[in-house]
This record gives C-alpha cells, sequence and structure tokens, in this order.
C-alpha cells in the first residue's frame, strides 16, 4: 500500500514551549528569520468562560497541494509518502507557491529559494522521528503513516475529537489537530 505521511498534533498536551521551532531550526540549520514550524495561540469563548489552544503549526503536506500546482517550474513537488517539497535548484523564488498556500507555511530562504516544512524526510528515511517529533517534551506530536490504519498516528486520529485548518480552502491536509 503507499503511504501518506501525517501527523496529528495534540493540541490538550501542548505548552507553547517552543523546543519544536528551536529543534527544527538546528535540525534543518534554518537561516535567521526563517522558520519551518511555529506556535499559534487561539482564544475562543466569552469571557469569563474562555479557553487557549495552543498549537504547533507546519505545513500541512496537502492532498490537494495548491503550492504544487501554482509552482511553474516544477520545482515545489510531491515527494515519496506525499511529502510535499521544494527542489531549491529548481526553485527560481518567483513566490506563486507563498501566493498559493492558505497556511503561510513557506518562507522565502535568503539564498533565493523557498523553504518549508519537509517533514524530516532526510530522517523518515533513516527510520527516525522527525525532529520536532523527537523532541517534544510532553509528546504532543505523532508523525507516521495516515493509510495503515494500524499506525499510531492512524489509531490516534481515530479515537479523538480531530480538525483540520481551513478546511473550505479544499487543500485537504495531513496535518490532524486533536482537541
Ligand atoms: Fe508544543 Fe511540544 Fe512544540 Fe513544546 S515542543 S511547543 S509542547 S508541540
Ligand atoms: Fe502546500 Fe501550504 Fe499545503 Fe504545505 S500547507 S502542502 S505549502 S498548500
Ligand atoms: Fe521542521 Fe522536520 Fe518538524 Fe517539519 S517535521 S517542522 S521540517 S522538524
Amino acid at each position: 500500500m503507499r503511504k501518506r505521511y501525517g501527523m496529528a498534533v495534540d493540541t490538550r498536551r501542548c505548552v507553547g514551549c517552543n523546543a519544536c521551532v528551536i529543534a527544527c531550526k538546528t535540525e534543518n540549520a534554518l537561516p535567521e528569520g526563517g522558520f519551518r514550524d511555529w506556535i499559534a495561540e487561539e482564544v475562543s469563548g466569552r469571557f469569563p468562560d474562555l479557553s487557549m489552544q495552543i498549537r504547533s503549526e507546519r505545513c500541512n503536506h496537502c492532498s490537494v497541494p495548491t503550492c504544487v500546482t501554482a509552482c511553474p517550474t516544477g520545482a515545489s513537488h510531491l515527494a515519496e509518502g506525499g511529502i510535499v517539497a521544494v527542489d531549491r535548484r529548481k526553485c527560481t523564488g518567483c513566490k506563486a507557491c507563498i501566493a498559493a498556500c492558505p497556511y503561510g507555511a513557506r518562507y522565502v530562504h535568503p539564498d533565493g529559494f523557498v523553504d518549508k516544512c519537509t517533514f524530516c524526510l532526510h530522517r523518515v528515511r533513516k527510520s527516525f522521528e522527525p525532529a520536532c517529533v523527537e523532541i517534544c517534551p510532553t509528546r504532543s506530536l505523532t508523525f507516521g503513516d495516515l493509510a495503515d490504519p494500524k499506525s499510531k498516528v492512524s489509531r490516534l486520529i481515530k479515537s479523538r475529537r480531530t480538525e483540520v485548518l481551513k478546511p473550505e480552502q479544499g487543500n485537504e491536509p495531513n496535518v490532524y489537530f486533536l482537541s
């Protein structure tokens, strides 16, 4: 069966410590001001009955990746397991993919190409977890194969209430938030 990599982010466990953000920066040698993941905080409800959700966000490795469709050079492409990747040698830095991504998941690298989360494909190929998953002290992040119903990530998503970001955009994200 073909793999479809995805992630579950447990918003009840995440404490917003930024360890995932720092681990990603270090692992992937990201430039100053460049981020592949970030922490979002959302307050909902009415005072005094307020609640706050903390989310570790990154590229959703969408099943309908509008960034790939928009890319005129083929630099943005689908890699193994449905991972959305950028071939920096083909990228002209035109930013069409940035405009086409509803999630703000991409940034321009100072060397002129567009960069984003790769689900740490270089680590996954060696059977390691993505750096952000490995570092998370509260075990909020679970990565794996969504096409395998027995994988940890699939079982977790099935057992909890989940949401994806901006479902109305039709991108069919593969990052699920457990609430
Ligand atoms: Fe949340 Fe874990 Fe990231 Fe910390 S490392 S911000 S707990 S996801
Ligand atoms: Fe592309 Fe944005 Fe979806 Fe990532 S989140 S696959 S960059 S459209
Ligand atoms: Fe960064 Fe890898 Fe986590 Fe993506 S999967 S946010 S590239 S550490």
